[in-house]
């Protein structure tokens, strides 16, 4: 049986991602945090006897079984199982880490975060990032009163129009217009109390070649701008179209990287379409933000795009805590195909399925939805093929497949990526159908899949991929020893002396969490100290047990229970040794020593039935 180390594995890599947070930290803010006042924050709750219920947020439901405690300060689904308290909600509901998850409870209710190490530098670093938030909040309000209400916004208006936004949806997306002024927006900025050092720093403006006291100018002139959020929907940067039809100028300026905005970590769309993305687990990929307000605004909304043509390992792995499958849906232009081939990298990198949405020649999910309606784009996405059958597809039909040349073409171009596809099984069954579609033998496709893509540059990174989180289906036994080893530190105490309980899976590992974990028994929540050594999977275990009901000789139904456990155990053994004696094949040798094992199994049994 493997030993557990806690030295190593999740909980090491937990407590490095914690960072400095202190433990009195996080205590402070999951006590600052009312369970009720948070999820009824997100959606409404509705109250039933001493708790509160609602439809479940984490599985499709139409009866309400999601449970929030106040008393435990937890929530548990009765559907799907889901549960924890306060941090545990925030990590599977807004899909971030234990770190992130005490960091946002502890913005919500004004803790500050006392980093251990905190230095004047940090302090410095802090204040700054509000600064650059602020301008940006402010440019992007300003950007959209000049898109509403300015007479020169009338060209971005009427261009706007044509595209089928209406100013609702200029509203809730906060579009606006920058005028063609080199400071008009500069001269509000500097109303506004920022400097010219905030205003060059925050990527809005610059100055010629960058000289220090060269007169500096707004960046974005006479375009329709579109601002760009991190995924709490908070303003970080923008793209701006041009309005002019002079083809020197740039058709899309961004903001350049900034102390806030680093290019290929944002998704376009994210902070409001993140939901939809959990729920559907699929994702559609738009080339452009138009694309992808277009879509969303007809109600296809688990939507994103990437800025920019092609998928980063960043974005990739952010956007596989949402989703296992990724729609891409590219112009059926060269420019749409050079962006599919070089997003699969980083895609299949991360564990994700990736299919591609065919569109017909000429038509951008924009322009498709506005003259066909959503239904037409969704029967599209319905028909996406997965990338690899639709690269078969397409050089079929193309007829690249007649010339062993063209063959050869196409191995070169898919086997690199499918070498990236994750899951053993899938690579396996795609692999057999393109040698069969080719009629080529396996080693052949097997040794181009060893040969770098041409299009992987030095995205080839493979990342760690997300863990699935599933519940633990606990025995009897084992549920009842989670229970009592929460409930009582002198049962914890006892099973130190134990052989580790990782023999009885499944939730050995957790057990062994438990008894090696320092905590005070009693609490109505689980311990911090605890908790950030869970994996998803068993805090979820974990907070679906009852530990207040009280439990008389906590430690001799510990004992009998790890009794109970142990028989279990060595009786499952006995039974399996006994199904081998069944096959005549087994020789008389064999047979002896099997059942020597037997017997003593027996003994080992009988040892544990006396009294201890
Ligand atoms: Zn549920």
């Amino acid at each position: 049986m493997s030993e557990i180390s806690l030295a190593h594995g999740p909980v090491a890599r937990y407590f490095e991602s914690v960072g400095l947070i202190s433990e009195e930290t996080i205590q402070r803010v999951t006590e600052a945090s009312d369970i009720v006042d948070l999820i009824g924050s997100y959606f409404p709750l509705k109250r039933a006897g001493t708790s509160f219920r609602a439809v479940c947020p984490f599985h499709q439901e139409k009866t309400p079984s999601f449970h929030v405690n106040p008393a435990r300060q937890s929530f548990h689904c009765f559907g799907c199982g889901v549960g924890g308290g306060v941090l545990r909600f925030v990590m599977d509901y807004e899909h971030v880490d234990f770190p992130s998850a005490v960091r946002r409870l502890a913005q919500r209710a004004g803790i500050p975060i006392l980093e251990d190490a905190a230095s004047a530098e940090d302090g410095q670093k802090q204040g700054q990032r509000q600064r650059l938030l602020a301008i940006h909040a402010e440019a992007a309000s300003w950007f959209h009163k000049a898109l509403v209400k300015s007479p020169a916004g009338s060209e971005a208006r009427a261009y706007l129009k044509s595209r089928g936004i209406t100013s609702e949806v200029a509203k809730s997306w906060q579009l606006g217009y920058a005028p063609d002024s080199w400071d008009a927006l500069l001269e509000h900025l500097r109303g506004c109390r920022f400097t010219d050092g905030e205003i060059i720093l925050s990527g809005l403006a610059s100055s010629k070649e960058d000289k220090p006291g060269e007169r500096i100018y707004s960046r974005f002139r006479h375009r329709v701008m579109f601002p760009i959020c991190n995924d709490y929907g908070e303003v970080i940067a923008f793209s701006g179209r041009t309005l002019e039809s002079d083809p020197k100028s740039a058709k899309y300026v961004n903001s350049p990287e900034t102390p806030l905005f680093t290019k290929g970590k944002v998704l376009y769309g994210l902070d409001k379409s993140k939901r939809d993305l959990i729920e559907k687990n699929t994702a559609i990929v738009c080339e452009g933000q138009l694309d992808l307000i277009s879509a969303y605004e007809a109600g296809i909304r688990h939507v994103i795009a990437p800025q920019g043509t092609a998928f980063t390992s960043d974005q990739a792995r952010l956007l596989r805590r949402y989703v296992e499958t990724v729609l891409l849906c590219f112009d059926s232009d060269k420019a749409g195909k050079k962006a599919t081939s070089s997003s699969l990298p980083s895609l299949l990198s991360q564990g994700l399925s990736v299919k591609v949405v065919v569109l017909p020649a000429g038509e951008d999910p924009d322009s498709l939805i506005r003259r066909n309606g959503p239904d037409a784009f969704l029967a599209l996405v319905g028909a996406a093929a997965d990338y690899f059958d639709h690269s078969l597809e397409e050089a079929i039909l193309s007829g690249e497949l007649n010339t062993p040349a063209g063959k050869s073409k196409l191995v070169g171009r898919i086997a690199p990526p499918l070498a990236l596809v994750q899951d053993a099984v899938l690579r396996e069954s795609i692999l057999g159908r393109i040698c069969s579609r080719l009629s080529l033998p396996h080693a052949l496709i097997r040794s181009a899949m060893k040969a770098p893509s041409p299009d992987s540059g030095n995205e080839r990174g493979v990342v760690p991929l997300a863990e699935p989180v599933e519940k633990i289906t606990l025995s009897a036994g084992m549920h009842m020893l989670c229970q009592i080893a929460l409930a009582s530190s002198e049962v914890r105490e006892w099973l130190r002396t134990q052989a580790p309980a990782v023999a009885f899976e499944p939730g050995g590992a957790l057990v062994d969490k438990l008894t090696q974990a320092e905590f005070e028994s009693g609490s109505t929540t689980l311990p911090t100290a605890l908790l950030s050594t869970l994996t998803a999977a068993e805090e979820r275990t974990l907070s679906s047990l009852d530990t207040r009901r009280p439990m008389p000789a906590p430690l001799e139904r510990a004992k009998l229970t790890w009794q109970g456990l142990l028989i279990q155990q060595f009786t499952q053994k006995m039974e399996g040794l006994k199904s081998q004696l069944i096959d005549p094949s087994v020789s008389v040798t064999e047979r002896e020593k099997i059942q020597k094992q037997i017997l003593d199994l027996k003994i080992r049994v009988a040892d544990v039935q006396r009294p201890f």
